[in-house]
């Protein structure tokens, strides 16, 4: 069987297609998504999902959460004194709901389609990628989040579709792609986007405004106060998706500090924010080539475009309404299935295609030499450019530009700047030439990008017929051995199980509540966790499920709307 995986920044959904539509897969606790967030007890019990979301402020030194953001980065992520990598953290989350589906299907799962941001880079694909293997899945295709999203949409009503856009902002990362359905053909005809700004970035400025009202000390980069405020600007920004004001509150030190914010407080405090949607919005229009009234409609994508300041900048924006016709949490997974049943090739969907576009432009460095004679290192020569559809193969032909070099060294960036020290550098590649005067050696340089968006670089010297190909050469690149390594190790943790979610889940909930709230509430926590905990022990299923839903309410009711 093949699942969609929506593997987002906040949170986590699988997906199947089946009898002709996609269904999401609820989880353990019964919800269809999953916290990404990953958590390690003092037993050395790995909890994954909502679990471990809950003990962010609690045991936050044990806790990771947002590691999307550096995916593709060989930074070290502790959980107590077990190192991981955001990679290392992503197949946990695969891994957890591989075992999720393969639970409610009755079927193993062997593959699966995975959704990346379209802005992700080459490094932070292959990261995806290989968290899929080491979460034991055979990564079928990757797929860019809004374009899974306009496979949703597409796919919900089969019909032909002139361009829309699909505005998708979610925890972490922001996506803009333009899309068309013709004939069954599911086109990207231009995307763009910012991958550092999403929710987590309006909770920032939430909870800036309050800590300098409260006068509270500035939370420094890490720690407790930190997790706190975040927390605590988290549910202060969902309350306000549906009031005019909303209270912030956190307990720091024992006591409770506690103001009032109002929509228009916070939308001013957002205000930064909502302008740096703008760009990626102009871009996207500008390389599809399209007015604004050739849009046929604006689909909302990503829960944090619930937030009634965003719904009002795109309103502005395109002076119309936008469509939020599937749930913007869910649309993404959904694709994911849908491209999951093109691959298993399920009849139902015989007539349908996509075709997908390269979200930015890749090339090498070049030495540059004006007509006065001035040499400039470091220019960007374009190879492939944005937004050309893919799979697509494009060569260049360049000359040695030294008298007897005997190496051609180019290095490989992704970016749109026209110098090279301004984009991503991918890796490089170094092929021997043979030695001749200036510009008489000429080597051809060829790109090939797959529809998952992963790059393959081929060099040539057609005097020599010397071939060289591209193998990133950046540290964190890992051969298939370290993989089996990394897989193994993996495997060797502990994780929780699964029976014993829910109540893992309701433990860290009300912890994170007991030290979120002080004086009698506090007291009413500390006893429902006692009770529930004597519960536990008479191991009565039944007792325990009554119990845990009691508690539950309990919490929901202290603590309004709950996060999922
Ligand atoms: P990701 O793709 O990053 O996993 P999601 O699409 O699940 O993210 O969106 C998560 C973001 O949506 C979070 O920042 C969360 O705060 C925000 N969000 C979800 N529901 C609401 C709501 N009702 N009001 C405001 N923001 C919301
Ligand atoms: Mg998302």
């Amino acid at each position: 069987m093949i699942v969609g995986i929506d593997l987002g920044t906040t949170n986590s959904a699988v997906a199947i297609w089946r009898e002709g539509a996609a269904h999401l897969i609820p989880n353990s606790l019964g919800d269809l998504l999953t916290p990404s967030a990953v958590s390690m007890t003092d037993d050395g019990d790995v909890l994954i999902g909502a679990a471990a979301r809950d003990r962010q402020a609690t045991h936050h030194k044990m806790t990771a959460t947002v590691f999307k953001r550096l995916m593709g980065t060989p930074k070290p992520i502790h959980l107590g004194t077990t190192r991981f990598t955001a990679e290392d953290l992503s197949a946990l989350i695969l891994r957890n709901l591989k075992r999720d589906a393969e639970q409610y299907c009755g079927e193993e799962v062997t593959g699966a389609v995975i959704t990346v941001p379209a802005y992700f880079n080459d490094r932070q694909r292959k990261a995806t990628r290989r968290a899929g293997e080491l979460a034991g899945l055979n990564v079928e295709r990757l797929v860019n989040e809004p374009t899974a999203a306009a496979l949703a949409y597409g796919i919900a009503d089969r019909s032909d579709r002139e361009p829309f856009l699909v505005f998708d902002l979610g925890g972490g990362t922001f996506d803009v792609s333009i899309v068309e359905i013709f004939d069954g053909i599911v086109e990207v005809r231009a995307s763009a986007g910012d991958n550092r700004l999403g929710g987590e970035d309006f909770n920032d400025a939430l909870a800036l405004l309050a800590q300098q009202r409260l006068g509270l000390p500035a939370p420094g980069s890490m720690g407790p106060l930190r997790e706190l405020m975040r927390a605590a600007a988290e549910r202060t920004r969902r309350a306000l998706t549906h009031a005019d004001a909303a209270s912030f509150s956190v307990v720091w030190d024992d006591r409770e500090y506690r103001t009032d914010i109002a929509a228009d407080e916070f939308e001013a405090a957002a205000a930064r924010l909502v302008e740096k949607l703008r760009e990626p919005v102009l871009r996207a229009m500008r390389d599809s080539r399209l007015r604004i009234d050739e849009i046929s409609e604006i689909v909302l994508v990503g829960g944090a475009t619930r937030m009634p300041v965003v719904r009002k900048a795109v309103t502005r924006m395109f002076s119309r309404f936008p469509n939020s016709g599937i749930d913007p949490d869910r649309a993404i997974a959904l694709g994911a299935a849908v491209q999951a049943g093109l691959k298993a090739k399920s009849v139902d969907l015989a007539e349908i295609r996509l075709t997908d576009v390269c979200p930015f432009t890749l090339g090498v460095d070049v030495m540059e030499q004006d007509r006065a004679g001035n040499v400039r290192h470091g220019v960007f020569a374009p190879i492939i450019e944005r937004n050309t559809i893919l799979p697509t193969s494009r060569s260049h032909r360049f000359q040695t530009a030294h008298h007897h070099q005997n190496t051609v060294a180019f290095g490989i960036y992704q970016g749109e700047s026209r110098l090279v020290s301004a984009n991503v550098q991918l890796g490089s590649v170094t092929i021997p030439v043979p030695t001749r005067p200036a510009g008489q050696v000429v080597v051809d340089c060829r790109f090939s990008y797959d529809v998952s968006g992963l790059l393959e670089v081929d060099v040539t010297i057609p005097a020599t017929g010397a071939t060289h190909q591209l193998v990133i050469c950046d540290d964190e690149e890992v051969g298939t051995t370290d993989l089996e390594e990394r897989r193994a190790a993996l495997a060797l943790l502990k994780v929780h199980p699964r029976d014993q979610d829910a109540n893992v889940a309701l433990l860290s909930r009300a912890e994170r509540c007991y030290e979120a709230f002080i004086g009698d509430a506090r007291d009413d926590i500390g006893q429902l966790i006692a009770q529930f905990e004597s519960t536990l022990s008479t191991q009565d299923e039944r007792l325990i499920a009554d119990m845990r839903r009691e508690a539950n309410d309990e919490l929901d009711r202290l603590e309004g709307e709950r996060f999922l």
